[in-house]
């Protein structure tokens, strides 16, 4: 149900923009879908997307990622090492902005999405002061997982 929505909107804004409605960009957008809460490499997501579609390359994905943050379909962040992580747009949530924060663990790397966010009041001060009309914002906080302080470090 869900997933008809997401290609829905796919095929719209492909179609607004003169773009082909094809497989392997229908098959990119669903795979971060089927795992929304994980913060995939586009390694990560070429590994999905070829076991239902071998033919695909690593560069097809990479085009097709990039295409889809530019039309707003999924959002990505950046990690100190280079490495950008990708997850679906959280226009799909139907939130103007962000729905989540992020914890990135110093020893693994791993992503962790954080729902909280006390940040009205920040931004509201922002605008009081300055008069910057604040859209959004993003957050990173870095530190060492659970599994990884178990660990012993
Ligand atoms: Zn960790
Ligand atoms: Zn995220
Ligand atoms: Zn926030």
């Amino acid at each position: 149900m869900e997933q008809k929505k997401t290609e829905e909107l796919l095929k719209e804004r492909l179609r607004e923009k003169g773009l082909k409605v094809t497989r392997q960009r229908i098959l990119v957008l669903s795979v971060l879908e089927q795992n929304a809460g994980r913060h995939m490499t586009a390694e990560d997501v070429y590994d999905l997307v070829s076991e239902d579609y071998p033919e695909i390359g690593l560069a097809t994905v990479y085009r097709t990622l990039q295409l889809l943050w530019d039309m707003q379909l999924v959002d990505r962040i950046s990690l100190d090492d280079g490495c950008v992580r990708y997850e679906i747009g959280h226009l799909f949530k139907g939130d103007a902005k962000h729905n989540h924060h992020h914890l990135i663990c110093r020893i693994c790397n791993k992503v962790i999405p954080f729902g909280g966010d006390l940040l009205d009041e920040l931004e509201q001060q922002i605008e009081d002061e300055t008069g910057f009309h604040v859209l959004d914002h993003e957050l990173k906080f870095y530190g060492v997982c659970r599994e990884c302080l178990k660990k012993g470090r």
